[in-house]
């Protein structure tokens, strides 16, 4: 069974289908089903918790101090839902779905970031694999290297997501450039890759169409953020320098849905776009066409932005973090997507960037420390990898004041 989303300015009725079960409100898990949910992930935690330390009282203590840094992070608050996409349920933006192999690998390196375990290990890589792009995004932080001819080859990016892989990662986030313009090399990396790893595509949502978004699901893609900027069609179309770029995204969005594909909706949170009424209507818009997640981003000054004054105001901070508090932890908002808002859980608890939890991989197969820091450190490709990672992590970053680490 199929319901239709509330139509929306010049997208094609067809387009917005979504299936029922993840229709509207339907895709977040709330109540007693997501306490009972809540209890199975906590056991698998334990299970994790019990094979990495090889003996079950280490494991309930180390289990108990994630438990209790958890809950520093949501200040002592329950989440009152989960996102679920097919068979699996989110907890947030940036942990893999439960049950998966991905998720036992994501809890792993949380477990030796932080319960002293020595070895490397890293939980996302975020990879830009192309430089291609039709968009002139007016934040675009790889603005300086688009459309200069790609220099990493599809084996290239195979080997690097290879690498990422025996150094613990549960999540790649591919970026670029559109991602969506090296397509073929998307399929061929999900075909290949090893397994125990969620893959999600950052794009605009341009090229997609029903059949792609099908073909992505079915080869193992485990979900879609979708650049939207503005809930105002034309407000987004500016900011992307694309006339139609509000329309594909809208559609593309429904592609998803409609694949079985998670989605999320990303914002750059402008000066001239935040206010109460404009969180308001974006995340009303989030919510009816179905998505499973919102990403807020602060604007930086690097790229196309490089030299501007574009940074908020710690009073735009406070808005967009009552707006984090509010969607996420109060039990009236169970049905709107969940918020990720990196500059507060930075602010607050330290940067995971600098190879803590994620490093960032540019169309050079280049390492930086975020995708903000613009600044190349080695090649992914560089057979001393590990040891390189190693250091980043010793090194940290202080590109930004807010990178300072706290935890
Ligand atoms: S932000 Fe993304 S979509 Fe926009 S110009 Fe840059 S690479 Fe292209």
């Amino acid at each position: 069974m199929q319901t239709l989303v509330q139509p929306l300015p010049g997208i094609r009725g067809k387009d917005l289908l979504v299936d029922s079960y993840t229709s509207s409100t339907l895709n977040q898990v709330t109540g007693l089903r997501q306490k009972f949910i809540r209890k199975l992930i906590w056991l698998n935690i334990l299970l994790v918790a019990t094979r990495l330390f090889r003996n079950p009282i280490v494991a309930l203590k180390k289990v108990s101090a994630l438990k209790a840094l958890r809950n520093r992070y949501r200040n002592d608050k329950p989440l009152p839902k989960y996102a679920r996409s097919g068979n699996r349920y989110f907890v947030n933006f940036n942990t893999p779905g439960w049950p998966s192999p991905a998720f036992n690998r994501y809890v792993s390196h949380y477990l030796r970031r932080h319960g002293n375990v020595e070895g490397n290990s890293l939980s996302t890589l975020i990879f830009a694999i192309t430089k291609k792009c039709g968009f002139q995004c007016e934040h675009c932080c790889e603005w300086l290297n688009l459309n200069k001819p790609e220099t990493l080859s599809r084996e290239n990016l195979l080997s690097i997501v290879n690498r990422f892989h025996q150094l613990g990662i549960a999540q790649v986030q591919l970026s670029g450039g559109e991602p969506l313009n090296r397509y073929k090399d998307i399929l061929f990396l999900l075909d290949n890759a090893p397994k125990g790893v969620d893959f999600w595509i950052y794009t605009t949502g341009h090229s997609l169409n029903a059949q792609k978004a099908r073909q992505l699901k079915r080869r193992g893609l485990t979900g879609i953020t979708i650049s939207l900027d503005h809930h105002q069609e034309a407000a987004h179309n500016t900011f992307r320098g694309v006339d139609d770029a509000y329309q594909k995204a809208m559609a593309a969005t429904a592609y998803a849905r409609n694949a079985g594909l998670a989605t999320c909706f990303s914002l750059c949170a402008t000066r001239a776009f935040i206010s109460e009424e404009n969180l308001k209507q974006y995340m009303e818009l989030a919510r009816r066409m179905g998505v499973s997640f919102v990403q807020v981003l602060e604007p930086k000054a690097v790229g196309h932005y490089a030299g501007m004054d574009v940074g908020i105001t710690i009073a735009h901070q406070q808005m967009i973090e009552g707006f984090y508090q509010k969607y996420n932890y109060d039990p009236a908002y169970s049905d709107y997507p969940a918020i990720a808002y990196h500059g507060y859980t930075t602010r607050e608890f330290g940067c995971t960037g600098s190879g803590a939890d994620y490093v960032y991989a540019d169309t050079d197969g280049d390492i930086h420390n975020c995708p903000f820091c613009q600044r190349k450190l080695f090649s992914a490709l560089d057979p001393s990898l590990p040891e390189l990672i190693q250091q980043m992590k010793t090194k940290g970053c202080s590109a930004f004041s807010s990178c300072s680490t706290k935890n």
